[in-house]
């Protein structure tokens, strides 16, 4: 169903209000005058005040405020018979006392037969307590490839330019999945006068502007991929286990032809330091996509039902931008309080029920990679059987592994040196290291090498540096042993051999 079809359908049904959460206002005109039919289109902006735009030629003088144009409209309500009204610019009226009211009574009076529907285009998600029950949150749908194909091309046309190489309008458009249409022409407007022209070079520039917005959003934020596979240390069931799944995202047409099911994400749980993010940007790297971070925290937003229209748009970002990873960091934070009678324990409640629900229906190609330090506390309906394909316990390193994560951190400062170093020895002295202690000691050394103007970094140079060294198992034993404990009681395959 497109959204025009949905908007019409809430009004059909009684509706009274709908919140059309987009920056596209153009389009959003565009979308409400051809689902109007014979009803009068009236507006409000705050540089037009309230006038006719479709189907009448009603215009009202003096409305720049809100408050009098509502109390105009409400006093002559037959203006108001057989209408859509749309508010532009409400989001800033919205704190006001009066415009609260004066809406909540022309809603009051649509719920009670006026023939009239209001809708509010903002790019701003911002809903008074008192109108909650009457508004409906949409938003605009994001564009397929097809038709951001069909927007290059003609931009190219518009400008003159060369028609594209498919394979470049190919890329270009799949790298613009997630954008606006808006967004999009500006940064096409950007790479050009920046180039003279769009070639492949201007895909930098596409990456770089994409990132920008996706960073505005709020909510999501695209991570430029660095770590690979070969960058972590040891966790081999997890990575073999990873591959696995990047032979079906890579090959997804192929494999669903077979009967094979999408993949849908991973959590990965365990001990804090111990590779769970490495995994997760290393995983996008594997299956050769974009990463996108959701920040949980900056979900929770402060109005009734922004966090969950966040948490919606998010969600619909990230499988607009799809085939991607989308990460979900320290997921425990965001759903701690769950279940918690009142205010923000039931705003938790519903957003994980979204989450959840996402995660069970989703059919796009955003792999979930959830990591989280401490599950106690997390529900229980999380872990359930048809959420992830998969749950993964990452631990302590053990030795085998410590050694190829020392390797791993030395090759990478001190690449001449390794040869001369006994690692066996630092693997013994590091019982209890996480990955990231055994990093911080590694570095360590080699800064202190320099200031004391060695040639090269020695093994007494990092045993020295874990003498100096309080682990975090050392620091935070009893916790650890608490969280290690609600692991095993859960059964999660280990991350390691
Ligand atoms: P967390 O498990 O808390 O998400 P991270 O993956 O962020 O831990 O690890 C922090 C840093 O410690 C990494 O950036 C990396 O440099 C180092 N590290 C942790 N685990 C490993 C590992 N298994 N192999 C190599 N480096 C590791």
């Amino acid at each position: 169903m497109t959204l025009g079809e949905k908007i019409s359908r809430y009004m059909d049904a009684g509706f009274p209000a709908i919140y059309l959460h987009t920056f596209e206002e153009d389009k959003a005109d565009d979308m409400i005058y051809s689902i109007a039919g014979g009803r009068k289109v009236l507006e409000y902006s705050i540089v037009k005040g309230l006038r006719g735009v479709k189907n009448t030629t009603l215009n009202f003088a003096n409305t720049e405020n809100l408050v009098q144009a509502l109390k105009i409209l409400l006093t002559n309500r037959d203006d108001l018979r057989r209408t859509i009204l749309v508010l532009k610019d409400a989001h800033f009226w919205l704190e006001n006392p009066e415009v609260i009211a004066l809406l909540k009574y022309l809603l009051q009076r649509i719920t009670l037969g006026l023939e009239c529907n209001v809708v509010i285009i903002s790019p701003i998600l911002k809903i008074p307590k008192e109108l909650e029950s009457y508004m409906t949150i949409l938003t605009l749908d994001y564009m397929k490839q097809p038709e951001i194909r069909e927007l290059i091309e003609n931009f190219c046309a518009e400008q003159q330019l060369e028609p594209m190489p498919d394979d470049l309008l190919n890329e270009l458009s799949l790298t613009f999945k997630g954008l606006s249409e808006f967004e999009i022409i500006n940064i096409l407007g950007l790479a050009l006068a920046q180039e003279g022209t769009i070639n492949r070079a201007n895909l930098d520039i596409v990456f770089e502007q994409k990132q920008q917005v996706i960073k505005k959003s709020g909510i999501l934020e695209m991570i430029p991929l660095k770590e690979s596979l070969e960058d972590i240390g040891g966790l081999e069931n997890l990575k073999k286990w990873l591959k696995r799944k990047s032979k079906i995202f890579r090959n997804v047409d192929k494999a669903t032809a077979y009967g094979v099911d999408i993949p849908k994400g991973v959590l990965i749980a365990g001990m804090p330091g111990c590779g769970k993010s490495l995994n997760a940007k290393a995983t996008a790297k594997l299956f050769n996509v974009p990463l996108l971070r959701l920040d949980m925290g900056r979900l929770m937003g402060k109005y009734v039902g922004e966090s969950e229209a966040n948490m919606r748009k998010a969600i619909a970002l990230a499988d607009a931008i799809s085939p991607c990873v989308l990460w979900i960091d320290e997921m425990e934070k965001a759903f701690a309080g769950i279940g918690n009678a009142g205010g923000s324990g039931e705003v938790v409640t519903r957003l994980f029920g979204t989450f959840l629900t996402w995660l069970q229906e989703k059919d796009s190609l955003t792999f979930v990679v959830a990591t989280a330090n401490n599950i106690i506390g997390v529900p229980a309906e999380l872990f359930r059987k048809g959420r992830f394909d998969e749950i993964f316990f990452v631990d302590f390193p053990k030795p085998e592994e410590r050694k190829k994560i020392f390797e791993i951190h030395i090759r990478k400062r001190r690449k001449d040196d390794l040869a001369k170093i006994d690692v066996k020895k630092l693997v013994d002295l590091t019982e209890g290291y996480s990955g990231a202690d055994i990093e911080g000691v590694v570095r360590d050394s080699v800064e202190d090498a320099f200031v004391n103007d060695k040639t090269s970094v020695t093994t007494d140079d990092i045993v020295k540096a874990i003498k100096n060294t309080h682990s975090l198992s050392e620091i935070m034993a009893d916790k650890l042993k608490e969280m290690q404990d609600s692991y095993k009681q859960r059964k999660f395959k280990s991350a390691s051999e």
